[in-house]
């Protein structure tokens, strides 16, 4: 397979090459060349296949020779090697639990995929790649598990301190081995400079392999397409295709959701449910795409203005807004009504959302209320755990810890304190790499 700039402006890359370098030198998003179609009767025959198969057959016509097969079944197994059930919440909703990986959120699946491609392609290189990431919390804790103790690879998270949860903190700073946490003594935004400072640093070229893990990177964005195919197989109804409603920030999983309908895979229709960061909602209602400065909202995660993967999803519709309306409506979800869904839908069905799947159920729900003869699954990207301070205090109860979520919480922290000056990450990587 190959890839090309959406700018339009670099030359065309290979599967590896665009791995590696995460954005194209024009700074456009990575795209492939053909969207490969599923095989009718393979998807027909869906249940007999198992979860690893299913998650191979997804992904290989991205990669083609570049990963050899039994090395790609490798990745793919590790990729994920952790349930990921369709559990029915009322007659017409069902839930895509995407939350059984290491840290507790959906972003698992993309960075262990990624991981295992990088250390596979810098093994044959024999250098090692530096991976630097900056984390408001959740990115940084799936990255490194997703990399940990992967050959080749070794993980430099950027964190500000004080200013991660106690469990986000933990994830991050407990594991040893290739992963190293920087505690900044700054914001976010000291963190994020710092590594794009890096980034752009000539004096590392040619001397240290430097990248990122952000979620742009095709090896982080392509393997979301399997939660989809992963419930398809679960769906009872093969008859009708249900509407998939999809928590959404930067739009990387709903575009690969998407991805996997152009391929061929059933849906009715797909929902971006975004909470009060409603750029794409009202780009639908309007026609004008005018993103307005991010605001915090409890469903943080889903904080983002300006959505990243959005010229994919131009692109996957030929830039026509008309067929992509036929495929995807986009809905914005208030704090208050997010609040009022969690309380809801654990009072009246036992089951207990987090925020960011509170959001999708809503605009499922909003949906189905319209289309009655209709059903769905909304996808829960996180454990209701990680957002304990919004969840317990709504629904009045206790939100049970899993055993793993106890046993980081007394896992001893390591970090080493920095500046928040490009200089002592420079000093940091001049120490520890020359
Ligand atoms: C990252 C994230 C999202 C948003 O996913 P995108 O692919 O960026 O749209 C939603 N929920 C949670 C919990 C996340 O961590």
């Amino acid at each position: 397979m190959t890839y090309y700039s959406l700018h339009q402006n670099s030359a065309i890359a290979s599967f590896k090459q665009a791995t590696l370098l995460g954005q194209a030198p024009d700074k456009g998003l990575y795209f492939p060349a053909i969207i490969p179609a599923f095989e009718p009767k393979w998807l027909k025959d869906i249940e007999h296949h198992s979860n690893e198969a299913i998650a191979f057959e997804t992904i290989q016509p991205f990669i083609g020779d570049e990963i050899d097969k039994s090395s790609l079944q490798c990745i793919v197994q590790e990729t994920i090697n952790f349930p990921i059930p369709l559990i029915d919440v009322t007659d017409q909703i069902a839930v895509l639990e995407l939350f059984h990986g290491p840290t507790h959120a959906f972003k698992d699946v993309g960075a262990r995929f990624m991981s295992r491609c990088l250390g596979y392609f810098t093994r044959e290189t024999h250098q090692k790649a530096i991976v630097l990431v900056a984390t408001s919390g959740d990115t940084g804790g799936a990255v490194a598990h997703g990399f940990y103790n992967v050959e080749g690879v070794d993980v430099l998270i950027l964190y500000p301190s004080g200013k991660v949860s106690a469990v986000q903190e933990k994830q991050l700073t407990t594991l040893g081995k290739n992963i190293h946490a920087l505690e900044v003594d700054g914001t976010f935004d000291d963190c994020q400079q710092m590594v794009k400072t890096a980034f752009a640093d000539t004096s590392f070229t040619g001397k240290l392999f430097l990248t990122s893990a952000n979620s742009i990177n095709v090896a982080r964005w392509l393997p979301q397409q399997i939660y989809y195919l992963l419930a398809w197989k679960q769906w009872k109804n093969k008859s009708m295709p249900p509407v998939f409603s999809v928590p959404s920030g930067n739009f990387g999983n709903i575009c690969a959701g998407m991805l996997a309908f152009l391929r061929g895979m059933p849906a009715h229709r797909f929902i971006a449910a975004c909470n009060a960061n409603d750029t794409v909602p009202s780009f639908m209602e309007t026609n004008s795409y005018q993103p307005k400065p991010a605001v915090a909202t409890l469903s943080n995660a889903m904080d983002v203005s300006d959505p990243s993967n959005f010229v994919r999803i131009l692109a996957l519709f030929h830039q026509s807004q008309e067929k992509l309306r036929q495929v995807l409506s986009a809905v914005r979800i208030s704090d208050e009504e997010t609040r009022t869904t969690l309380r809801r839908v654990h009072h009246s069905t036992g089951y207990t959302l987090d925020p960011h799947g509170a959001v999708g159920y809503l605009a499922l729900e909003r949906y189905l209320n319209e289309y009655p003869e209709k059903a769905g699954i909304f996808l829960e990207t996180a454990h209701p755990i990680k957002f304990y301070n919004v969840v317990e205090p709504v629904i009045n109860s206790k939100v049970p810890m899993p055993e793993s979520v106890k046993g980081v919480l007394e896992l001893e922290k390591k970090s080493v304190m920095v500046e928040a000056d490009y200089l002592a990450l420079k000093a940091y990587l001049i120490r520890s790499y020359s």
